[in-house]
């Protein structure tokens, strides 16, 4: 048996491969964490299919060969670009001038750029160090990417920072620590316990203090949730006290 490989490393959750949003940020950052998809754009004006209306749209593919046989059998397909995940970047707001950013970035990347630079511990510090500059910190970006309530944490191994989260304000001000998660039906929620909120029709409880908000948020202040990254879909997870071990639970949306 002979196994494929990939000049390129392959999409990280290929179930997510065509879901990420259209418009990212642009700009380098100079590393990356996670290769998202491949991405073909195809301008109907050279001669590809008009699918839009006229507009420009884009194929994804999970690797960049299929990517690559795509956009060379393709009238109107531009070369392969890559959608890529960076939890720290470095930006450069003007030419010479470098920032250490953290939060969570897609961007689009020339294939090419991916080459050795995958970000490993000390990178940022070093490349820092090689220019002479003096790391001062990181700088937390917050708005880099929309959040979405697809992103899948299993397969990031991680909670993402941009995952949405349903929760009550309690939990989202650092009030009271999270003792209940939902991953009922593929939706996380997560709350300083179920019983303390009034999820009933025109409840003026849940219209006030149930609100979507981002796992960074969460984890600010429950940094210990990252635990729970894995727990599967219609399950759910409690704790008596923050010290406490967690107990799991069958949590289907029987409602819906
Ligand atoms: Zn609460």
């Amino acid at each position: 048996m002979s196994a494929f490989v990939s000049k390129y490393p392959l999409a990280i959750d290929e179930n997510m491969v065509g879901e990420y949003p259209a418009l990212v940020k642009s700009g380098a950052g100079y590393f990356y964490d996670d290769v998202l998809e491949y991405r073909v754009w195809c301008h109907p004006e050279r001669g590809a299919l008009d699918e839009y209306e006229g507009q420009d749209y884009y194929c994804a593919f999970s690797s960049y060969e299929d990517a690559q046989q795509f956009s060379e059998q393709t009238a109107g397909a531009e070369h392969p670009l890559v959608l890529i995940r960076q939890s720290c970047w470095i930006n450069e707001p003007q030419t010479g001038v470098f920032t250490a950013d953290r939060g969570e970035r897609l961007t689009e990347w020339q294939v090419i750029w991916l080459n050795n630079a995958k970000r490993q511990d000390g990178d940022i510090e070093n490349f820092f160090a090689k220019r002479g500059i003096a790391f001062t910190g990181y700088q937390e970006v917050m708005d880099a990417t929309p959040f979405t309530r697809d992103f899948n944490p299993q397969a990031y191994k991680a909670f993402p920072q941009y995952l949405g989260v349903i929760a009550c304000s309690c939990v989202i001000d650092g009030k009271l620590p999270i003792r209940w998660v939902s991953h009922a039906g593929g939706d996380w929620q997560m709350y300083c316990h179920v019983d303390a909120h009034d999820f009933s029709e025109n409840s003026l409880d849940f219209e006030q203090n149930i609100q979507l908000t981002n796992m960074a948020q969460l984890l600010k202040y429950n940094p210990d949730l990252q635990i729970l990254y894995d727990l599967p879909i219609d399950k759910g997870a409690y704790r008596d006290h923050v010290e406490s071990i967690w107990q799991y639970f069958e949590d289907c949306d029987v409602d819906q």
